[in-house]
């Protein structure tokens, strides 16, 4: 479980968040949306502690893993090292050679990053999230550079990825659709507060069988 109690953020005089409480449980989708400039990544970024509340509480104890709209590959080192970066010799590479099988890139492992397509660079950025077994996924506009076919490919990749690790995610999203497609709840960031909360009818956190993702997944 993530807690914020009355998370404010200043930048200066700026205000950017306001009085933000929000819990989200363990298990859960939630997809923030709200216009640019909302705070969207502030509180992002907040919880992922790569940035300090100017006021309230953050709790939290699971284990984060985080991704951007860019995926930030190390363009000097191959794709298997990138996944791999940081993880103890021992077992990293199978550990590494499941995780890339797993978001479908098991041919890439000796491919350089400048060579890969925006969506395969993705995949990259998640099969290094994944290897570090992660309780809690952050995405920041993950997929907003990709073109429309590669982002539902990627949508149901994540989707996925959520039901088979019972991970809770995080995404920030521009796109509506993309939030009330994957999220179990949706908020809205407006002027750095919540102004409203939306429950996606008939979803919640360890309901995977209903397949929420199916209906569209076949008609690829
Ligand atoms: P977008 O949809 O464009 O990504 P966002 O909702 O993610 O927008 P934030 O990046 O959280 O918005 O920014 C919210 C506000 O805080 C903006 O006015 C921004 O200029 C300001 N801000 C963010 N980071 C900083 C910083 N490090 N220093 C000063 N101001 C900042
Ligand atoms: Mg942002």
């Amino acid at each position: 479980e993530i807690r914020l109690e009355r998370i404010a953020k200043s930048f200066g005089d700026a205000p950017v968040l306001d009085r933000v409480d929000l819990v989200i449980p363990a298990g859960e989708f939630i997809a923030i949306v709200g216009r640019s400039g909302s705070g969207k990544s502030t509180l992002l970024r907040i919880i992922a502690g790569l940035e300090q509340a100017t006021s309230g509480r953050l709790q939290s104890t699971d284990r984060l893993a985080v991704a951007f709209q860019e995926a930030r590959l190390m363009p000097w080192l191959k794709v298997s090292e990138n996944v791999g970066f940081g993880l103890p010799a021992k077992d990293q590479a199978r550990i590494v050679t499941d995780a890339l099988a797993e978001v479908g890139l098991a041919g890439k492992a000796n491919a350089w990053p400048l060579t890969l397509s925006g969506g395969q660079a993705q995949r990259v950025s998640l099969a290094r999230a994944l290897v570090r077994q992660p309780e809690v996924l952050l995405l920041d506009e993950p997929f907003g550079a990709l073109d429309a076919l590669t982002k539902l490919e990627m949508q149901n990749l994540v989707g996925t990825l959520w039901r088979t690790h019972g991970w809770t995610v995080v995404m920030v999203t521009h796109d509506v659709a993309e939030a009330v497609r994957l999220a179990d709840r949706v908020i809205v960031l407006d002027g750095g507060r919540i102004s409203e909360t939306v429950a996606i009818p008939g979803r919640g956190p360890r309901s995977p069988e209903d397949g929420h993702l199916a209906p569209l997944e076949a008609r690829l």
